[in-house]
């Protein structure tokens, strides 16, 4: 069923904007509704596209005015597609992609709705990048109000590490900028507190340098994943923090680099990434080591542009697909945990289901616990069991495998797990869990910011009683 608004109140929205707004029975509706996880099927009652700051303020005042439930929608990514609700309104930031870099201070100002890639690119040309996520279509917002982990973590942290400012828009309709100095409380929460404190209408990054890397895939048969998960646990935390790599299970994509030879099979794997300058020779000495294990079926290096490695699997999984996944933090990987890797890994339940473990050590261990709202700094992977599949026939399948898999694997974890990790608006017990020693105070800055609970549609965190 869909809730519709009332065509004058919906014509006074439509005036008061610069960007489009969609509603049930337009052409667009339901290309606007759709998400990246097809998995997800909801119908709001009207999107708004948000061009500009102002756009955003008028949305969110007609939200509180009809009391229509807001739902906040950058990059469109989030699993369990939170960025939509059944007969709510979604403030879509999409158009807000924009992104300005000042290579002289070392900073970028991004807008809310960009994706990753819209980042790295503004920012290679000048040799520079953030530690973001690993595929450019995921969005800026939602990945870095969770935190944010990928291929340069373990060099120069999260993505929260590098934030240095926010402008938002909040619940009153106020607009601030906050960082160290400026709505301090609020700066701290946003840096993993996800959607829940505001509408984020640009990020600051301090960048780094990052330029050309090094990367290597290594894929081993999935009958030697105990042998290679041993070796993987002790290599990669005593690897140097220019070196990364994420362990997965997965089947051989059909095309090249991968030889035909292996197409389709199920292996294990490392994703690697090498900031050190290419032409060192750095990454081949260092991945000598992949032999130790089991000879790999397949083993493969490249120099390339940061953001090249950026899009390495955006073909692989469009949107579109459908979705269902879990997580969980990991502090060590057991032989208990070895084993159920290597049970789960010998029945992916379809060819493009997978699980990751992408490590958060390195330089994201030297910030204390309470620095950020990220409490697992102790964590050395952030793991992810995705079953994925083009054919809606087949959802009750990887959702199975991936409960199945998450039900045996979770005794081994740390408890809570990466807030973008959560397959569904889960419940409060395991958000509060994710948040650990943090979560009463960003209940606390919850209530100073939003005590009405007014942005509840994300991984919520309720204000604290006053
Ligand atoms: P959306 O669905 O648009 O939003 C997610 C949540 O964030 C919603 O609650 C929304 O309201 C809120 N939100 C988004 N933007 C704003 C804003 N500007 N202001 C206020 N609230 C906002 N994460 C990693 O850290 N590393 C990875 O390598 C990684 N890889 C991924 C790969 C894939 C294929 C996918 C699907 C996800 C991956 N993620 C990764 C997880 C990703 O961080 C989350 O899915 C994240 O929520 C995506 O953000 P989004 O803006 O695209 O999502």
């Amino acid at each position: 069923m869909t809730t519709t608004i009332d065509g004058t109140a919906l014509d006074t929205l439509r005036t008061a904007l610069r960007g489009p707004v969609v509603a049930p029975g337009d052409p667009d509706y339901d290309p606007s509704r759709s998400l990246y996880n097809a998995m997800i099927d909801r119908r709001p009652a009207a999107i708004a596209s948000c061009v500009d700051v102002a756009d955003v303020r008028a949305t969110l005042g007609f939200a509180q005015e009809t009391g229509l439930g807001l739902a906040v929608r950058g990059g469109g990514h989030s699993g369990p597609g939170l960025c939509l609700t059944d007969g709510g309104l979604t403030l879509d930031l999409s158009p807000m992609r924009w992104v300005r870099v000042d290579p002289e201070a070392g900073t970028a100002q991004v807008g809310g709705g960009s994706q990753l890639g819209d980042l790295d690119h503004a920012a290679d040309t000048f040799g520079l990048g953030v530690p973001a996520g690993i595929m450019s279509t995921t969005g800026v917002g939602g990945l870095t109000l969770g935190g944010g982990h990928g291929y340069l973590t373990r060099r120069y942290g999260l993505t929260i590490d590098s934030l240095i400012a926010a402008d938002v828009v909040l619940a009153d309709g106020t607009f601030v900028t906050a960082n160290e100095n400026h709505h301090a409380d609020l700066f701290w929460a946003l840096r993993g507190g996800g959607g829940n404190f505001g509408v984020v209408t640009s990020f600051t990054y301090r960048l780094h340098t990052v330029g050309t890397v090094g990367v290597a895939v290594t894929v081993w048969p999935v009958d030697r994943t105990a042998e290679v998960l041993r070796w993987y646990r002790e290599f990669l935390p005593a690897a140097p923090e220019d070196l990364y790599g994420f362990f997965a299970l997965l089947s051989v994509p059909p095309g090249p680099p991968f030889p035909e030879a292996i197409h389709g099979q199920k292996m294990c794997g490392v994703v690697w990434c090498c900031t050190a300058d290419p032409a060192s020779g750095r990454l081949e000495e260092l991945l000598k080591a992949v032999e130790e294990p089991a000879p790999p079926a397949f083993h493969f290096t490249s120099p390339m542009p940061y953001p090249a490695l950026q899009t390495m699997f955006d073909g692989l999984i469009p949107k579109g697909l459908q979705w269902y996944w879990r997580g969980d933090f990991f502090d060590g990987i057991p032989d208990a945990a070895v084993d159920v890797h290597a049970e789960f890994g010998r029945n992916l339940p379809t060819g493009l289901s997978t699980m990751h473990l992408y490590p958060v050590d390195g330089a994201a261990h030297r910030v204390g616990p309470a620095a950020t709202p990220w409490a697992y700094r102790d964590a050395t992977w952030s793991g992810v069991i995705a079953g994925i599949d083009p054919d809606p026939a087949n959802a009750e399948r990887i959702r199975r495998w991936c409960v199945d898999y998450w039900t045996a694997l979770h005794p081994h974890s740390m408890g809570g797990a990466y807030i973008n990790f959560l397959g569904e608006a889960e419940d409060p017990d395991r958000v509060r869990s994710t948040y650990g020693g943090n979560y009463d105070r960003l209940a606390a800055v919850k209530r100073t910011y939003d005590p009405d609970n007014f942005f509840h549609a994300n991984q919520n965190i309720p204000p604290a009683a006053a």
